[in-house]
């Protein structure tokens, strides 16, 4: 069976059209990327305009590209949450169209769950129960997938993502926003020493596998004060001292906030094993997972403690249409969706929505470990 995925939780408005044997048939995404830069952030009205500007289009080219029409489909999956309730809407209202007209069941997807699963796509031999490490602009999770839909949330930020740390480093580099600030700041860290500034690693002291980043980003902009660094000066027209000084910025931060991640992940471990002793995968996905650097350090703790990694390619780390659509394969198999939408909606139908929505449990048990 075939199912088209739609995803507009934030600043990505994005469809495929997805094979239940994991075949991607069609992969479209169109970024408000240069929206962003020109305002600095995502501010929700502008975000749901821009989706509604280009869903139809959106989701006409992933029909196209897959040679199909909505008559060739079996369901529809969308993304209801967690993100900006604007932005879903657009989302949610396309697939319910579509579904009501050609009477498709529907599938209500967790943004998150999707970046997980989506490891089970392109790794066939990946089966439950495994860890999950989440990592993008917005969210910082560590979760046990025991089964689909069955989570435990082992850890999530107490403050930032990572991903915003990356994006405000950047930012605060001068460095080119015309691309998001993680690739950037992955791009500028090969050139400096990461031992050249000393930050701390947050959170040592908390014997938990929760994040923060916030005073990471605060040592960060302090380091870049005290050296003069003025990011009005975009690195391209800063001098060959003023440069290495940023490289190395950005060099010690991603090394201390991956080493951050690294020393959370083996904590991870140690508790998922004690309640699933037959995990055998980590995996890493959503946007910062398509960082080399992430990628090689996670290898290394997974791998120290007899796990294996597993990390979708980087175009399935960032905010895709595939990730919906194969989690909603996930889900139908197994009987979860619900029945067509009326062909007309009636006016004041209320849509099922959760901008705030955790996947799964917290883990109990690791709280008091905390403490
Ligand atoms: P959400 O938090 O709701 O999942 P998001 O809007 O953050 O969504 P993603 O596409 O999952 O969307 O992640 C984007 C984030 O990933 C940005 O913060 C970006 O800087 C970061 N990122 C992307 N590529 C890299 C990279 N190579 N290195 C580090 N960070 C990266
Ligand atoms: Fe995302």
């Amino acid at each position: 069976f075939v199912v088209l995925g739609i995803e507009t939780s934030c600043d990505d408005t994005a469809a495929a059209v997805v094979r239940s044997n994991g075949e991607i048939l069609s992969q479209v995404v169109s970024s408000q990327a240069d929206l962003l830069t020109k305002y600095g952030g995502v501010a929700p009205k502008m975000a749901e305009e821009a989706h509604s500007q280009v869903i139809d289009q959106v989701v006409q080219e992933a029909l196209d590209n897959a040679y199909m029409t909505e008559k060739d489909l079996t369901a529809v999956a969308v993304t209801i949450g967690p993100g900006l309730s604007l932005c879903l809407r657009v989302g949610v209202q396309k697939a319910r169209q579509i579904a009501g007209s050609f009477k498709l069941p529907i599938i209500g997807i967790h943004h998150m769950e999707a970046h997980a699963l989506v490891a089970r796509l392109t790794e066939k031999d990946l089966q439950f129960p495994f860890i999950a490490l989440l990592i993008s602009g917005g969210h910082n999770l560590l979760i046990l997938a025991r089964d689909l839909g069955q989570y435990v949330q082992l850890g999530t930020t107490i403050d930032d993502a990572i991903g915003e740390a990356y994006d405000k480093t950047a930012k605060w580099l001068g460095l080119d926003l015309r691309r998001s600030g993680g690739p950037a700041i992955e791009e500028l860290a090969k050139e400096g020493n990461a031992k050249s500034v000393s930050f701390s690693v947050p959170m040592k002291q908390h014997k938990d596998c929760n994040f923060s980043y916030a005073g990471l980003k605060t040592q960060v902009r302090l380091a870049i004060e005290s050296k003069k660094i003025d990011a009005n000066i975009p690195i391209s027209s800063a001098s060959k001292e003023d440069r290495l000084a940023r490289a190395d910025i950005a060099a010690a931060f991603q090394r201390i906030a991956v080493l951050h991640l690294e020393e959370r992940c083996e904590r991870a471990i140690q508790w998922a094993l004690k309640m699933e002793p037959s995990i055998r995968h980590l995996i890493i996905s959503g946007g910062v997972a398509s960082n080399h650097y992430v990628r090689s350090r996670l290898d290394m703790v997974v791998k120290k403690n007899g796990l294996q990694l597993v990390c979708p390619p980087p175009r399935l780390c960032t905010d895709n249409g595939v990730m919906v659509a194969w989690t909603g394969i996930e889900h139908f198999r197994m009987g979860r969706y619900d029945p067509p939408p009326p062909a007309e909606e009636p006016e004041n139908f209320v849509y099922d929505l959760r901008p705030r929505w955790p996947l799964g449990e917290e883990y109990a048990e690791g709280r008091s470990d905390a403490r």
